[in-house]
């Protein structure tokens, strides 16, 4: 990091010493990293507003309905009975985004965080495209309401608020499936008002985002944002400015040019930056790693004949002392985490079932004598049906031509409903003769006609022979 004055650490640069807002007016970046964020962003774009119109087997590919704690990925249906699944996925996700970011700094938040695919994709395009340039901008603002004025703020109001309103279609399309969503659309709002209000609800958010709150949703809100401290160390790769290379500062002077570093001092990377901060103050909080002084600072260098990449992606042990990029003992121990983690996880996903059966013999009953030599146990059957059609279920022990027992319910045959829970009664019933353990093993099996859809272990329990 330079060793220039860290005082600017202390606030933000987008609020005025007074506690108001000192608008940004970011410089439309041009260069090879804007141009390729700007294909990640057509690419994400596509994705996000095509997935909620996919279905498989009836059902979303996606959904992530929080109030009914819902959820499916990949067509696979999550109830809450499979909340740790869902639960160590999205831990297994975290532990994911910190080596990333160990390694790789904000890089997920220049390129693919909605917030600034949204901000700087599209509502600040759209800006540039009605308002002009940064400059443009400050004049348009600072001028008096004439036609101009009005025309321009009335419809970046209008696109702003569309495109809002789009965004927020998609975001509970997300949420509540977009069959819910175009039902609202045919049939009416008062019909859907479980929809209709929080689509208001998120349009009006959105166009509080974009229009007014922007990069103060990463530098105040974000809270990603703020483990950046905690997570960063001298190795992770960052958008960095070299300060060896660069200074000391100053402007381009034909008397004493050997004294000088590369920084011509032209303001241009701030002009640019979205956050308004100068990145040659170091790594700071506020930068989101999105790129654009690299390319203002690019297109500086090549003007002035100077090689590029005087701000680049790079380590702060790779600017101080020129070392390359290596693994330390916590990247290595978050690696080793992460491995645990999918391999906990991908054994749970395969090994998760559709109908999961919980057999439990009743309490306070050891066993009962029946006619015919017998003996029988009660047992309690608890059955969770995770698909979407109903399911008939029929008992059967495994073991039965060994230990000669028969399984009979007790009232009518169990039928678990789709997405819901069924239980039930039923006895083991089991030859005395046969039985030479107080305690013996055996195995139930679930099964929808011929299909064993689970198994389960439990005992039965015999006096003592
Ligand atoms: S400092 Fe550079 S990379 Fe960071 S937010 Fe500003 S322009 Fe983007
Ligand atoms: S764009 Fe490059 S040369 Fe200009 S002030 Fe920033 S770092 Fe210095």
């Amino acid at each position: 990091m330079s060793e220039t004055s860290e005082i600017f650490r202390d606030s933000f640069g987008t609020i005025t010493k007074e506690g108001k807002r000192n608008w940004v007016y970011a410089k439309w970046p041009k260069g090879k990293f804007y141009n390729g964020r700007t294909v990640v962003s057509i690419v994400y774009l596509i994705v996000f507003f095509t997935l909620p119109w996919i279905k498989y087997r009836d059902e979303p590919l996606f959904l992530f309905n929080l109030v009914e704690r819902k959820f499916i990925l990949f067509g696979t249906i999550f109830w809450p009975q499979d909340f740790f699944v869902f639960a160590l996925a999205m831990l297994t996700f975290i532990v994911f985004i910190v080596l990333f970011t160990v390694v790789f700094g904000r890089i997920f938040c220049g390129w693919v965080c909605p917030q600034t695919i949204f901000m700087e994709m599209v509502f600040r395009k759209i800006e540039y495209w009605i308002d002009g340039d940064a400059e443009k901008q400050k004049r348009l603002n600072a001028m008096p309401w004439n036609g101009e004025k009005i025309l321009k703020r009335s419809g970046k109001f209008l696109a702003f608020f569309t495109m809002s309103f789009i965004i927020a279609n998609y975001f509970l399309a997300y949420i509540t499936g977009m069959d819910h969503v175009m039902d609202l659309m045919k049939g009416g709002l008062a019909t859907h008002l479980d929809v209709f209000i929080p689509l208001v609800i998120f349009t009006f958010v959105f166009f509080f985002v974009y229009w007014w709150f922007r990069e103060q949703a990463c530098l105040i809100v974000c809270p990603y944002g703020r483990l950046q401290g905690v997570m960063l160390d001298p190795n992770s790769i960052v958008v960095a400015y070299d300060y060896v290379r660069g200074e000391p500062r100053g402007k381009i002077s034909k008397d004493e040019p050997e004294k000088k570093g590369d920084c011509i001092d032209c303001f241009d990377c701030v002009r640019v930056c979205p956050t308004g901060i100068d990145i040659r103050n170091g790594t700071q909080m506020e930068c989101v790693n999105c790129t654009a002084c690299i390319d203002a600072c690019d297109a500086i260098m090549t003007k002035v004949h100077r090689d590029t990449g005087l701000i680049r992606y790079a380590s702060e042990n790779n600017i101080k002392k020129g070392e390359k990029l290596h693994m330390n003992i916590r990247t290595g121990a978050y690696m080793v985490v992460l491995f645990v983690l999918l391999g906990v996880l991908t054994t749970l996903l395969v090994t998760r079932k559709d109908i999961q059966a919980t057999i439990m013999r009743a309490q306070g009953m050891l066993y009962q004598e029946q006619p015919g030599n017998k003996i029988s146990n009660i047992y309690n059957i608890k059955l969770i049906n995770k698909t979407r059609k109903d399911i008939p279920v029929q008992l059967r022990l495994e073991d039965e031509e060994e230990l000669h027992g028969t399984i009979k319910m007790v009232g009518k045959d169990l039928h678990v409903p789709s997405e819901s829970v069924g239980d039930g009664i039923f006895f083991v019933i089991m030859d005395k003769s046969e039985l030479h353990h107080r305690k013996n093993k055996i195995e139930i099996g679930v099964y929808s006609g011929d299909k064993k859809i689970d198994e389960v272990k439990t005992n039965f329990m015999a006096p003592n022979n």
